[in-house]
């Protein structure tokens, strides 16, 4: 079994999308080339990183266990503690903010000259909205771009979060700033990554989080969820396991989709990769006779079936089950076959606390619960009698003497 590194939600990500390309990047390092709307992203995040930074009051942190790590909370009435009033914090003015802007700016990646001052001229509109609004109503962080580490039902994970704030009830709420076009509501509950920095924010703070947001740039609207419940952390958390399973059983293939549109390793990955010349002729010739197999096996497949249905309606006409041929026997044989629609049988099983016995109509199950002494007889019959019964002809071959005909 291969190390499984610390996963980040990239990482999980890119497993997901193709396992061969989360090698190519995380085991490999192969480098990928910049990209403007990357640099873009970079850049918004330093600069509404220096914005907030000013404003944080650190917040106790879990050490290990039991134990938290003391922070200006602790000491009640010091200067930016909590509750303390924040004399001599202020945020940058407007023309700091276009400095900062200008001084962190990145500019690799953009296609073209005019790309970048088109992105340059939104990243400052973006910025100046942004700011307007925070110096409007100032946030209380108690950590910006903060790098945490957990272990998650015993996988390493870890990830950097754009802003931690403390509630109005003393709690955490976790913002995640994205640059990305039309973000809606939606986008933020069915969101993996704050899903992943809660747990992370979890293990690391006594204190519980409240609620999550992405913070949409380009909208400059906040799209605040409430906070995930256990079922949906244990979902992400049961993908975050197969993930980690895979890695360490080294499970790296390709995985092809609307991804390898914008994959830089194509050159390297054996689903686009071409034969080479001197092999095409002989692979080809292989290629073409399993063709040929293949339309041969269904040529069979149907002359096979219109042979049984031709035999079923003779021997139907004629009353019989065997029917004799040179070699062997063939017996028609018949099998009975159940199903229970779903619309049907979960009133029943959801009045009787039975879904957790049967959780889909699977026949096997339900004919077993059907069967079983413990449910009343009452609730057996009505199972039952909510099943459909269909038949089934099938022809098997026997071996055996062929039938001889009888003289007289
Ligand atoms: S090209 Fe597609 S299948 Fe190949 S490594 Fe890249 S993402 Fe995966």
């Amino acid at each position: 079994m291969a190390a499984v590194p610390v996963l980040s939600y990239s990482g999980v990500r890119s497993y997901l999308e193709c396992p061969l390309r989360w090698k190519f990047l995380y085991i490999d390092r192969l480098p990928e080339a910049p990209r403007g709307y990357f640099s873009f992203g970079r850049t918004l995040h330093s600069v509404l990183e220096e914005l907030a930074r000013p404003l944080v009051i650190p917040f106790p942190r879990r050490k290990g266990d039991a134990t938290l790590q003391h922070t200006l909370d602790h000491f009640a009435g010091a200067p930016g503690a909590a509750g303390a009033p924040r004399g001599g914090v202020s945020p940058m003015d407007r023309e700091a903010v276009r400095a900062a802007y200008a001084r962190l700016w990145v500019s690799e990646g953009y296609p073209t000259k005019e790309e970048e001052v088109r992105y340059r001229v939104l990243g400052e509109e973006i910025l100046l909205r942004f700011y307007d609004a925070f110096v409007a109503t100032p946030p209380q962080p108690v950590a910006v771009e903060e790098h945490l580490e957990a272990q998650w039902d015993g996988i390493p994970i870890h990830g950097y979060v754009d802003r931690i704030d403390r509630s109005p009830t003393g709690g955490l709420e976790i913002l995640d700033y994205k640059t990305t076009r039309n973000l809606t509501r939606a986008d933020a509950v069915g969101s993996d990554q704050l899903s992943f920095y809660q747990a992370l924010v979890e293990k690391n703070y006594p204190a519980p989080v409240e609620s999550l947001a992405l913070f949409d740039l380009r909208g400059g609207s906040e799209l605040r969820v409430p906070r995930r419940s256990p079922r949906e952390l244990a979902m992400l958390q049961d993908r975050v396991g197969k993930v980690a399973d895979g890695i360490a059983s080294e499970a790296f293939h390709p995985t092809p989709g609307r991804q390898c549109g914008r994959c830089e390793f194509r050159p390297l990955c054996p689903e686009f990769r071409e034969v080479p010349a001197e092999e095409r002729a002989r692979l080809g010739g292989l290629v073409d006779r399993f063709q040929e197999l293949r339309e041969e096996e269904r040529r069979l497949d149907r002359d096979l079936r219109s042979t049984a249905e031709e035999l079923h309606r003779q021997a139907e006409r004629l009353g019989v089950y065997r029917v004799p041929g040179s070699r062997t026997v063939a017996h028609r044989q018949r099998e009975t076959r159940r199903s229970y629609p779903a619309e049907q049988l979960r009133p029943i099983l959801e009045a009787e606390h039975l879904l957790d016995r049967v959780s889909a109509p699977d026949p096997g199950l339900v004919e077993r619960l059907a069967g079983d002494p413990s449910v009343s007889r009452a609730v057996r019959r009505k199972i039952s009698a909510a099943g459909t019964r269909s038949e089934a002809w099938y022809w098997d071959l026997e071996d055996g003497p062929p039938a001889s005909p009888r003289n007289g």
